[in-house]
């Protein structure tokens, strides 16, 4: 892609794969400087450590199923044009489980993808969620303008880090977030249904059994 600015011909780089995943928050604060104009956010606590976790799983599965994927930290160059994108996050409140998961997108005709996005998670999760692009954040990521993807582009918040009920759960299912967002998206550009049973033995996806704390 060639941007024309002015007598200045600058060339931004196309980027093209099946699914791009970013991993919220990931390689901060040291990407910052980079990127003034990104919100230096740093998250809740725990979260830069959980969605790389999250997100590595979700690309190891996609990969595993012959799909292309672009992984990608919280702050990035380029422009891309792929299938489907998820910004992977987890959620703070300043009340304790006032929150939940949610999901955010900036394009109206994401919403029905989004909310097969919350009756697959919510077949395991059992905090519920929060509206959809119930803040600011949600509806306007930075990241957003960035990617062209056919098929919708998402933050997915998957649950509340403040909240220690919420917070336990996340943690001892890192893994099968990121299978069950691989399933996601995997159905979301019409590769799917995924095989996931010989990655998370308990987990299949048309099964609840051990989905439960
Ligand atoms: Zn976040």
């Amino acid at each position: 892609m060639i941007a024309v600015i002015g007598t200045t011909v600058l060339a931004v780089q196309l980027y093209r794969a099946e699914v791009l995943l970013s991993a919220g928050h990931e390689g901060r604060p040291a990407s910052c400087r980079r990127f003034p104009k990104h919100p230096c956010n740093l998250g809740a606590a725990g979260e830069r450590a959980w969605t790389p976790i999250v997100v590595d799983e979700a690309v190891r599965v996609l990969r595993a199923n012959g799909i292309s994927v672009i992984r990608r930290p919280a702050d990035f160059a380029g422009r891309y044009a792929v299938g489907a994108a998820a910004f992977i996050h987890f959620d703070g409140a300043d009340k304790p489980c006032t929150s939940a998961a949610s999901v955010g997108y900036s394009q109206a005709s994401d919403a029905a993808a989004a909310a097969r996005w919350r009756a697959l998670y919510g077949r395991y999760w059992p905090f519920g969620f929060m509206p959809d692009n119930f803040t600011p954040g949600l509806r306007h990521y930075y990241a957003y303008r960035q990617v062209h993807a056919a098929e919708g582009s998402f933050v997915i918040e998957f649950g509340e880090l403040t909240c220690p009920a919420q917070h336990a759960w996340l943690a001892a299912h890192l893994r099968l977030e990121g299978d069950v967002l691989a399933a996601f998206l995997a159905e979301l550009i019409g590769k799917g249904p995924l095989r996931l049973s010989a990655n998370s033995p308990r987990y299949g996806l048309h099964s609840r059994s051990g989905a439960r704390p």
